[in-house]
Formats: structure tokens, sequence, C-alpha cells
């Protein structure tokens, strides 16, 4: 497929897509109704509800049974890691097999021209990103995300969180379902913006940030600091009449869905005309400057609101340098007032 008819690529091989990011159609002005109602399957398809497949697969077959649930025990931990550790073996090392090791699209749709294996770095374990982003995710993230669903399972089991069943509230669970989507931006938005407060940014997020050229196994590769309050979102279907089912879409949305904005690709070509949207770039640009898109894709357009939002077209470029700029000039307001001497 020719990526040159959707994009442009630069000198260096950089890729980037000719229409600029846009939030979700329901906050387009004026309100396109056509619009809201054809973006509303592809809200669900196919990222969504591969999250809602495998939150069915883990609650009917593959959880242990609720009355062993009911007490913590290390079997069941283990267990259930290492059914998050093959699931993302599995889903993640699916995509960098293909993607990155095979290189079966070779750079087409990719943002920037370089894969992360040819360019050893010292910040990484091992000189390497693959690695140290592997070893992150399976023996750092992985475990707290399993102490959450534990946790979560337990209060379930006992019935210490209200679980109502879908027989009876099948309306308000759906409405859950298609809420949640919304408020992990609104949760991930919070999160993301907390940890980049200097001091936070310095000891925990910029583990995250050591990728500047995302790959999957980025995805989770995150200091604990932040790796445990980013799987803990799943702990607020506690709080309200809610379901395991849905609990687990919110806890697969964080962990499995963290790959959408690290995969690299705007597209992936499954046929020669047919491309499966990775929902990459508003994340891809957020690694790429650092201080732009804390959130999402959109449907909670946060960014837009707090003036970070970058959509890659070259005005958002100059509104960034300007908000910089700004932000330089304070700072060196406020070096020179303490200094004693008269800011100019
Ligand atoms: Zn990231
Ligand atoms: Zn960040």
């Amino acid at each position: 497929m020719d990526d040159l008819l959707h994009g442009t690529r630069d000198k260096r091989g950089n890729w980037t897509p000719n229409d600029p990011a846009r939030p979700a159609p329901i906050w387009h002005r004026p309100f396109n109704l056509k619009k809201v109602l054809k973006w509303i399957p592809e809200y669900f398809w196919p990222w969504n509800a591969f999250h809602m497949a495998t939150a069915l697969l883990w609650v009917l077959v593959l959880i242990p049974s609720w009355e062993s649930l009911q007490s913590l025990s290390w079997e069941n931990y283990f267990y259930l890691y290492a059914l998050n550790a093959f699931g993302l073996i599995v889903f993640l090392g699916g995509f960098e097999l293909v993607y990155y090791v095979k290189r079966k699209q070779e750079t087409r749709f990719k943002y920037n021209s370089k894969f992360p294996s040819d360019h050893p770095s010292d910040v990484f374990w091992f000189k390497s990103q693959n690695i140290d982003n592997f070893m992150r995710t399976i023996f750092v993230t992985t475990p707290f995300w399993t102490v959450v669903e534990i946790i979560m399972l337990w209060a379930y089991a006992n019935s210490w969180a209200v679980w109502v069943p879908w027989t009876t509230h099948w309306a308000w669970l759906t409405f859950v379902v298609f809420l949640s989507p919304a408020i992990h931006e609104v949760y991930f938005f919070c999160l993301h913006r907390l940890i980049h407060v200097p001091i936070l940014y310095k000891w925990i997020h910029s583990v995250h940030h050591n990728s500047i050229n995302p790959s999957p196994w980025s995805s989770l590769s995150m200091h604990p600091g932040e790796g445990f309050p980013y799987m803990a979102e799943a702990w607020l279907h506690l709080l309200f009449p809610s379901n395991p089912v849905c609990a687990y879409f919110t806890l697969h949305s964080s962990g499995f869905g963290a790959v959408n904005g690290h995969l690299g690709f705007e597209k992936f070509e499954i046929t020669k005309t047919t491309t499966l949207k990775s929902h990459a770039y508003v994340h891809y640009l957020h690694h790429k400057y650092f201080e732009v898109n804390y959130g999402g894709d959109g449907v909670i357009p946060l960014d837009m609101l707090f003036g970070t939002w970058h959509d890659g077209s070259k005005e958002a470029d100059e509104r960034m340098k300007e908000r910089f700029r700004k932000k330089k000039e304070k700072l060196r307001a406020k070096q020179v007032t303490k200094a004693g001497k008269p800011a100019t």
C-alpha cells in the first residue's frame, strides 16, 4: 500500500499523516450527527471489543473459582500473574514480532523511520530498548497489575463491592461499559499530568519516557510508582454498583490497551485495501515532545481544555514552541527575582 497517499515522508524517512489528529466527533463544531453515528462503531471496534472479549474470557473461563478467591493465596496470585504475562507475550510480542522483528510492513505508515533495536542506548538495561521494556513490563508492571486484579477479585468474592448481575441490570452495566473508555481517558490524563510534575517526572515517569521512539513493549515499561496507580483504575468499579466483567474491561483496557499509543505505526496493512487504525498518533506525539497530549485520543479532550493538545500539524508545533518560550521566560523572571535583581 502506498502510504504517501495518506501522508508525507521527510528526508529522514519519518512519516506524518496528512490529516491532523482530531478529538472524537462529539466535540466537533458545528455538530454533525452523521459523523457521530459513524464514529460510534469505531469507538468500540476493534480495540474496545477486543478488551471486552478478553474480559469475558477471563471472568467466564480463566479465573479461579469465586470460592477460592474469597481468601488471598499465592497460588491464585501466581496463576493470575502467569495468565497476564502470557497474554502480554502473545499480544504485545505478536506486534513486536511481526512489525519490529520481521518488519512485515517495513516503514510504511511508521512515524519514526528508525527501529529501536538498530540503535542501542545507554539509558536502557543491556543497552536495549526491547529487553529493558520487556523486563520492566513483565517483572515490574505485571506483578502490580496482578495485585490490583487479585484484590479486586477478593473484594467481589466477599461481596465487599456491589456486584450487580447482567440479567437484572443490563442497561446500567451497558452504560458503564460505554462510559469506561471516557473515564479511562480522564483518569489517565490526571495521573499522567501529575507525574509530569518535575520531581515526580524525574523519579518516576522518566523511566517510561526513556523510549522516545516507542515500540509495543514500551506500553507498560514503567516505574512501579506509575505502573501501580495506572493499573489501579480498575478499583474504581469497587466504588459503585458494577460487575467483574466491567471491572476487567477497565483492567484490560489499561493493561493490554496501553499498546495503542506505542505501536509506532498509523495503520497496519491487513489486505491490499484494508487497514487497521492503530490510534497511536496522539500518544506518539507525547513521546516525541513530552509536554503535549497528556490524555488519550480525544474522547474527552482535556488537552484541548488545558492548551496542551498537539494534532501533529505545523500550527500546533508553533503553538507548542510559543508555550515553551513563555514558560522559559516566566522561569527566568522568577530566578532573577529570587536573586534579588529586578525582573526585566
Ligand atoms: Zn507512553
Ligand atoms: Zn508522559
